[in-house]
């Protein structure tokens, strides 16, 4: 029997991948002695990289050796105990493997008949998710390739419910406050909202949706012969982790008849945590609820998830079966996920999510959410108790939002352009990437401490790192 040479032996397939597992593993291990970002302009690249394919197959480790020296220095670490910007995304190690058994298996989580188990994994993570989120039963969903797929995913079907009870499209009208994350929006234009259609609500001094402020919008938009449908609420924002009145909302789109959509991708998982569950009580009310397992539920990029109370409502908008799909019709019991959603070929993302929940258990998973927590209550007294530096927005699931006002500050000061600098020189030494935001028109330093390696001597020297560049601006 000639095998083809593609199908590697079984020797070389465990060497090479051995070697990838220790390349991996001593990165992880060591990750705090390497810069936490390093960039370089892609003309400097070019010359490494930019070749045309082989024709003939490339030696492993001379592959091995262009990525370590063109490749893996140049990226933000992610995992990194510095990493503060942006969303942290931090994976376990046992979901990092649960990526690579699902791209090793090459499972096709897509309709049931072809992939059982696998799918079952899914129907079985989802229900976690949903007990956790307070959801009642029967509650379902689908795993998706993160907060913005699921976003997507919850306007279609509420689109197709409204358009289906024979609501026009072009008159249908969306409501978010201002602090909604982008894909709110963009989910509204894909979906395809008229985009003067996206109303944006008032907020009050903590950044939350007022509530009277949407009722007056969805009642002038009612008089004027549009069709409101739909309010986004946002249950820890992207920016500061202000949560909407989620029960406020809740009773008034019971009573307006809106499809409520709660968008938990940043805070949703912080419900583990009995802290998380009371600040986010409410949610569970939603007929759509977004979360995104690769924030901080400690899974590689490419997992969110959409929960909705009526799963139907999922199958009604995408369900379609074409004739060359017609012998994977599922059972009663059973899901086949492309009928919610629009990947019909998709891989198992639930195994990541089951390896590692199911690896540390979810006490110790709780435990990692409430010490992010408590890293930015750190940060949070910190800046306090300094009299150069004020904050714009207290500590809320991880998220820390001030400023450098300096004690001697002239009134002629450009605080926006000190902060910018500030935050500037706090990443050129390397050691933390912090990021920024606008709130109210203030440029804001903004840290999110969601990462599990950062420890509270870490916040202590981030701390010192500010003030080291608030004094070397002066
Ligand atoms: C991150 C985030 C999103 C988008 O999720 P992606 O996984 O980046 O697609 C949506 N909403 C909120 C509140 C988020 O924090």
């Amino acid at each position: 029997m000639t095998r083809s040479p593609l199908d590697l032996d079984q020797e070389t397939m465990r060497r090479l991948g051995h070697r990838v597992a220790d390349i991996v593993a001593e990165h992880l291990a060591t990750i705090r002695d390497e810069p936490v970002i390093a960039s370089v302009p892609r003309h400097e690249l070019g010359h490494a990289l930019a070749r045309p394919a082989p024709r003939a197959g490339v030696d492993f480790e001379q592959l091995v050796s262009t990525l370590q020296q063109s490749v893996f220095p140049f990226h933000a670490r992610e995992p990194h105990p510095g990493f503060l910007a942006y969303v942290p995304s931090c994976p376990t190690f046992p979901a990092v493997l649960g990526d690579w058994i699902a791209a090793g298996y090459n499972f096709f989580a897509g309709v049931w008949p072809v992939a059982a188990g696998p799918n079952e994994l899914e129907v079985v993570v989802l229900e976690w998710f949903r007990e956790w989120m307070g959801m009642p039963a029967g509650s379902g969903g689908i795993l998706t390739s993160g907060g913005s797929g699921a976003n997507l995913t919850a306007f279609v079907a509420a689109r197709h419910a409204a358009v289906d009870a024979g609501a026009d499209l072009s008159k249908l009208t969306v409501y978010t406050s201002g602090q909604a994350h982008s894909s709110v929006t963009r989910a509204a234009w894909i979906a395809g909202i008229p985009r003067d259609n996206v109303r944006t609500i008032g907020m009050d001094d903590r950044y939350r949706m007022i509530t009277d402020d949407l009722e007056r919008a969805v009642e002038s938009d009612r008089a004027a012969g549009l069709s409101p449908f739909i309010v986004v609420a946002s249950a820890g924002t992207t920016n500061t982790g202000s949560v909407d009145p989620l029960h406020d909302i809740a009773d008034f789109c019971v009573g307006a008849k809106l499809w409520l959509h709660v968008d938990a991708a940043y805070a949703g998982f912080a419900a583990l945590t009995p802290e998380g569950k009371r600040l986010l009580s409410g949610l569970e009310r939603a007929d759509s609820l977004t979360l995104d397992p690769h924030k901080w539920l400690f899974v590689p990029f490419e997992c969110g998830c959409l929960l909705v109370r009526d799963p139907a409502t999922l199958t009604a908008a995408f369900r379609i079966m074409p004739e060359y799909l017609k012998d994977v019709q599922p059972g009663e019991e059973e899901v086949n996920f492309a009928d919610r959603g629009e990947q019909l070929t998709r891989y198992s993302r639930a195994l990541k999510v089951w390896l590692s929940v199911n690896y540390f258990g979810t006490e110790a998973i709780a435990g990692a959410i409430e010490q992010a927590m408590d890293r930015a209550r750190l940060l949070e007294e910190l800046v306090r108790a300094s009299a150069d530096f004020e904050i714009l927005s207290p500590a809320q699931f991880g998220i820390v939002c001030f400023r450098a006002r300096p004690r001697n500050v002239s009134d002629s000061t450009d605080l926006n352009a000190l902060n910018e600098r500030i935050n500037a020189r706090v990443v050129a030494e390397g050691r933390f990437l912090i990021s920024s935001t606008r709130l109210r028109g203030a440029f804001s330093l903004r840290m999110c401490t969601l990462g599990f390696r950062t420890t509270m001597e870490d916040i202590r020297q981030l701390f010192a790192a500010i003030e080291r560049a608030l004094a070397a601006e002066q």
